[in-house]
C-alpha cells in the first residue's frame, strides 16, 4: 500500500489507512488477518504485547499509571508497541496493544498503524515515545502520574533555576547511565539533572519541548513535566524501569529532604 497516494486516507475510526473507496464504501471492516492481530500474539512472556500490560500492571501498583493516566512502549528494531488511551493500565490485555512501524512515521498528524486494536484510541503519549526512540534509539520509553515527580515540580516552580532538578552524592545516582552513546553509570558524586518542561492541556502538544529539553541536556534519560508526571526512557526494557525506579527512589527523597530543610546539591567529594 503507497500511503501517500492521493488515493488512501485514514479512518477516524480505526486509525487505519483504506483506499478512499472502501472508506466511501464503508467496507473496510476489521478482520483479523488484515489488522495483523498475530504482531500481538505470543506465548514469549517478553514479547513486547505481553510486556507492557505486565509492567502497566506493576506500574499500577506503584501508583504511576493511576485512573488510565501514563503508560508504556517498547521498540523492537522497527516496530513500536504502545499501550492504548484510556483503559484502566492494571487490566490492559494484549489486544489492546498499538502497533506501528517507526520509518513509515513520515506526517505526525497521519499517523499510519499497523495494528490497532478495533474499540480504542491510540495514547497521546504516542509522539513523546517516538521522540524517545527517534532521537535517543530508545528501546523503552515509560510514562508515569507519580506523585513525588509532580511534587518535585512544584517545589521547583518557586525557585531561580525553575526548569532543572539536580541531586548529588546520593548512592541511588549510580542507577543511571552517563548518557546517550556513552559507556558507564554515573558515580555517586555525580550530579544527576533532569529538566522540566511547562505542561500543555494536550499531552501530545508537550512534543516539541520534550525534544527541545533532549537537545539542551542530551545525556538525560528523562524529562520531568511540570504539575502532570515525567517520562523515562532506556536503551533496554530493562534499563528503562530500573532507571524509572531509581528516578522515583529520588524524586520521593527529595520531597522528605525538603521538608526536613536539607539541600539536594552537596559538596561532599
Ligand atoms: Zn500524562
Amino acid at each position: 500500500m503507497t500511503v501517500h497516494s492521493k488515493c488512501y486516507m485514514q479512518c477516524h475510526r480505526c486509525t487505519r489507512v483504506w483506499s478512499q473507496s472502501r472508506l466511501r464504501a464503508g467496507i473496510h471492516r476489521m478482520t483479523e488477518s488484515n489488522n495483523n492481530d498475530h504482531l500481538v500474539k505470543s506465548d514469549d512472556s517478553q514479547h513486547p504485547a505481553n510486556l507492557i500490560p505486565e509492567l502497566c500492571k506493576k506500574f499500577w501498583t506503584l501508583g504511576w499509571v493511576t485512573g488510565t493516566g501514563g503508560g508504556a512502549s517498547i521498540r523492537d528494531d522497527d516496530l513500536v508497541y504502545l499501550a492504548p488511551s484510556g483503559v484502566q493500565k492494571e487490566l490492559m490485555k494484549p489486544e489492546d496493544i498499538y502497533v506501528l512501524e517507526l520509518s513509515k512515521q513520515l506526517d505526525p498528524k497521519q499517523r499510519i498503524y499497523l495494528r490497532s486494536p478495533p474499540s480504542l484510541k491510540p495514547s497521546q503519549c504516542t509522539p513523546l515515545f517516538i521522540a524517545a526512540f527517534t532521537k535517543r534509539g530508545a528501546g523503552c520509553c515509560i510514562h508515569t502520574h507519580s506523585q513525588w515527580a509532580v511534587l518535585v515540580t512544584l517545589l521547583l516552580e518557586s525557585q531561580s533555576n525553575k526548569n532543572l532538578f539536580e541531586i548529588n552524592n546520593i548512592e541511588q545516582i549510580k542507577g543511571f547511565g552517563k548518557g546517550y552513546q556513552k559507556q558507564g553509570a554515573l558515580g555517586y558524586h555525580d550530579t544527576l539533572r533532569i529538566p522540566v518542561i511547562e505542561n500543555t492541556p494536550h499531552e501530545e502538544d508537550l512534543t516539541e519541548s520534550l525534544e527541545v529539553a533532549m537537545d539542551k541536556y542530551p545525556d538525560t534519560y528523562a524529562v520531568l513535566v511540570r504539575r502532570h508526571g515525567v517520562y523515562v526512557w532506556g536503551e533496554t526494557v530493562h534499563k528503562a524501569k530500573t532507571q524509572c525506579e531509581s528516578l522515583d527512589y529520588l524524586f520521593q527523597l527529595a520531597v522528605e529532604m525538603k521538608k526536613l530543610g536539607l539541600p539536594w546539591l552537596s559538596d561532599i567529594a
